[in-house]
């Protein structure tokens, strides 16, 4: 085993939070039970705020930036892993108050680990990663919702050439579900054809403010933008429709009113994909292995090297990245 590895660690520099490569040993890291050999690890757009200091992610520092990892246990002082397992953890507070995924070693609570799902290699599970496996959540909370039919009227996905949309239009398509993908870079619609998307709509036109309620169009959506565009969504669904909302790419911010809500009675199911508890993750991981098409995940995954990551978070942040983005530790 290496004495010392290279990992990419967030610190306190004149009051900011600054990002660097440092070398570590094994007695830096954290004293969880298992100590988890890293072989890769993902970009989402979480990690691209913590790398590039453009939000404030980790809440306490030095921190080890990097929300997923996926690995083999080395040695365990729980009864619930041994030596070999192969291991997949997403979020658990990673980057955040934990370290995390950006280290060729790790130390992590045994409750933090899955295991790894027979459908999916290692790399696999990184190119799903937390983007991946936050759109299947999505997919379970509108399918528990209950009330969306397949092949009835179309489902949107926003934000669709991202890592959460990506994922989400290609699960939908593949469960049966007519896709509309809504994207800012129409040099992507080729691309989001061939993952099942049927048709299109422009970001701007969601972006724009519209009244409460408009044409009923969404049987249902998933949500990676937030803002007008979520406001919008949501007065375009139709009766008994659906939208969860995962993310906050177009602002923090829902300036929408609960019409909606008491007329059309739509739902707004909210996705957390950091403390999901493991009932629900597996659900998750089980849509992922029935529904994601194997050439497909290829087809949307790129594989970068660790000394990427400062030029990769920019380019994520920035709304650049296209699909999922794998990040080799070795
Ligand atoms: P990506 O950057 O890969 O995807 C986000 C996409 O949103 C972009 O590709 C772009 O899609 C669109 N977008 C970017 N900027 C804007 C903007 N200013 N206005 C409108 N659309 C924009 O990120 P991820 O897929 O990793 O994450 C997506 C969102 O989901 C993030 O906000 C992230 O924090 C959140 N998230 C939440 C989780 C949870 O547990 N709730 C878990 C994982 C992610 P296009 O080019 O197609 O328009």
């Amino acid at each position: 085993m290496a004495d010392h590895f290279r990992a990419l660690v967030i610190e306190e520099r004149d009051g900011k939070p600054v990002s660097g490569f440092k070398d570590l040993t094994l007695s830096d890291l954290p004293d969880h039970d298992v100590l988890v050999e890293v072989l890769f690890s993902t970009l989402n757009y979480k990690d691209g705020l913590a790398i590039s200091g453009k939000g404030r992610i980790a809440r306490r520092l030095p921190m080890v930036a990097g929300v997923d990892l996926a690995g083999i246990v080395v040695s365990s002082r729980s009864p619930d892993w041994k030596p070999g397992d192969k291991v997949v953890v997403n979020g658990w507070g990673m980057s955040e108050t934990e370290w995390g995924g950006y280290t060729r070693f790790q130390r992590l609570k045994p409750e933090w680990l899955t295991r790894l799902p027979d459908a999916f290699s290692l790399e696999q599970s990184m190119a799903i990663g937390t983007a991946g496996y936050t759109a299947a959540l999505a997919i379970d909370a509108l399918e528990r919702w209950g009330k969306i039919k397949t092949g009835d009227r179309e489902v949107l996905v926003t934000g669709a050439a991202g890592g959460v949309g990506s994922v989400a239009v290609t699960l939908l398509a593949r469960r049966g579900y007519r896709v509309t993908a809504s994207t800012g870079r129409p040099e992507t619609h080729d691309y989001l054809a061939t993952l099942g998307a049927t048709a299109f709509v422009d970001r701007a036109e969601l972006a724009a403010k519209g009244g409460a309620l408009q044409k009923e169009r969404w049987a249902g959506a998933i949500d990676s933008v937030g803002s007008t565009t979520l406001a919008n969504v949501l007065a375009q669904t139709v009766q008994s429709g659906a939208v969860a909302a995962c993310g906050l790419a177009g602002g923090a911010d829902l300036p929408a009113t609960v019409m909606p809500h008491i007329l059309r009675g739509v739902a707004l199911l909210g996705i957390n994909s950091v403390t999901a508890p493991h009932a629900e993750r597996d659900k998750a991981w089980a849509i992922l292995a029935e529904s994601l098409e194997r050439t497909l995940l290829a087809a949307l995954t790129t594989v970068e090297p660790l000394s990427n990551l400062p030029q990769l978070a920019e380019d994520i942040v920035a709304g650049k990245i296209r699909g999922r983005v794998v990040i080799d530790v070795t």
